[in-house]
């Protein structure tokens, strides 16, 4: 099959013919119709995944048809359209069986702990706790972008944000995710303040619901901009880029007993970043993560986009070939765009 391999961190990628992936014995093999190009497949890039060993295929937000199933899966037949959350649970641990798949203690997530889904095949684990069914009407484009940007900003907003309507929302960072989650909190009846430095994006995020958008280039405290527009701060806020300035605007734009949502990853040489946690003691603050969404809550969701309340197929704005992926996961890094960028593999 072809893919996207690369050798060493940081170096740029290349499209060559590789082994097809075989599905384990609980697993499916999975023929790529559509994936999304994700800054976590930069940072994959970069080496700031400790789960990726080299030559690497990236690739984690996807769906397709499936292509070949495993001896015990019991669920999926060849031909079913489908899609997967990032993180994979395994189903057995205390975890998964609690009902959060999404912190798995044994999770696989394609392209990182094992080849992805920059391919034209990809095999995934636990088929029968993981694949999710692609609803008839929904492009594989747009359903490639649940698995990982639209999913995570729906549990960071809805399952661990508990948004509620009226509330104020601020979103620093319109990417994907960023983007995805001014959809979400807009269509939950919340007034949403969009934060970042690209007109373009503001411009998405105004068309998908945000209230108020804050140009981070001519507004040097965004904090404080989001408390004065919020008389007080906003009651949910995210940092949905994943950056120390982010980060500490997000918490420092709260009111009283809001809840930060930290949904960009945090790469840093020892591991930390400086939160305002003094903060977080005088003003009751809640700091919460959010790391994909378990395969069995995505009813809901779904449910939403049939109804044409929340629109996924908006973010996706532009579609590439395998060819054009190397280029694009290198960009990522100093230009990470706005909206989502879908590979077709097949194309
Ligand atoms: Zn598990
Ligand atoms: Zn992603």
């Amino acid at each position: 099959m072809r893919a996207v391999v690369f050798e060493r961190y940081g170096e740029p990628a290349e499209v060559r013919e590789v082994p097809g992936p075989r599905p384990a014995e609980h697993g499916v093999v999975v023929r790529v119709e559509a994936t999304g190009l994700c800054r976590s497949d930069w940072h994959g890039w970069m080496g700031h995944d400790p789960d990726i060993t080299l030559p690497h295929v990236p690739g984690h937000e996807l769906a397709g048809v499936v292509e070949e199933v495993g001896a015990r899966v019991a669920r999926w037949n060849p031909g079913d359209r489908v899609t997967v959350p990032f993180v994979c649970g395994c189903g057995s641990c205390p975890s998964c069986v609690a009902g959060d798949h999404q912190v798995c203690e044994r999770q696989t997530q394609p392209g990182f702990t094992h080849w992805g889904s920059f391919a034209q095949y990809v095999a995934l684990d636990h088929a029968d706790v993981n694949l999710v069914a692609i609803p008839g009407d929904l492009s594989y484009a747009t359903a490639a972008a649940l698995g990982c940007r639209f999913a995570t900003a729906f549990r960071a907003v809805v399952q661990q944000g508990r948004v509620a309507a009226g509330e104020w929302v601020a979103v620093h960072g319109c990417g994907g995710v960023g983007l995805s989650a001014v959809m979400i909190a807009a269509a939950s009846g919340a007034r949403v303040i969009a934060v970042d430095v690209s007109p373009k994006a503001l411009d998405l995020a105004r068309a998908f619901g945000a209230a108020v958008c804050v140009d981070a280039r001519d507004t040097p405290d965004t904090a404080a901009a989001v408390r004065e527009l919020t008389d007080g701060g906003a009651h949910l806020s995210l940092d949905a880029l994943g950056s120390p300035a982010t980060c500490a605007a997000s918490v420092n734009g709260l009111r009283r007993r809001g809840r930060h949502l930290q949904v960009g990853l945090l790469p840093s040489p020892d591991g930390t970043t400086p939160v305002p946690l003094a903060r977080a003691i005088a003003l009751e603050l809640e700091l919460l993560g959010s790391h994909g969404m378990a395969a069995h809550t995505y009813p809901p969701m779904l449910e939403l986009v049939r109804a044409g309340v929340l629109r996924p197929d908006l973010l996706v704005t532009s579609t590439i070939t395998l060819d054009a992926a190397p280029d694009a996961l290198a960009a990522m890094g100093s230009a990470p765009g706005a909206g989502a960028v879908v590979i077709e593999p097949w194309r």
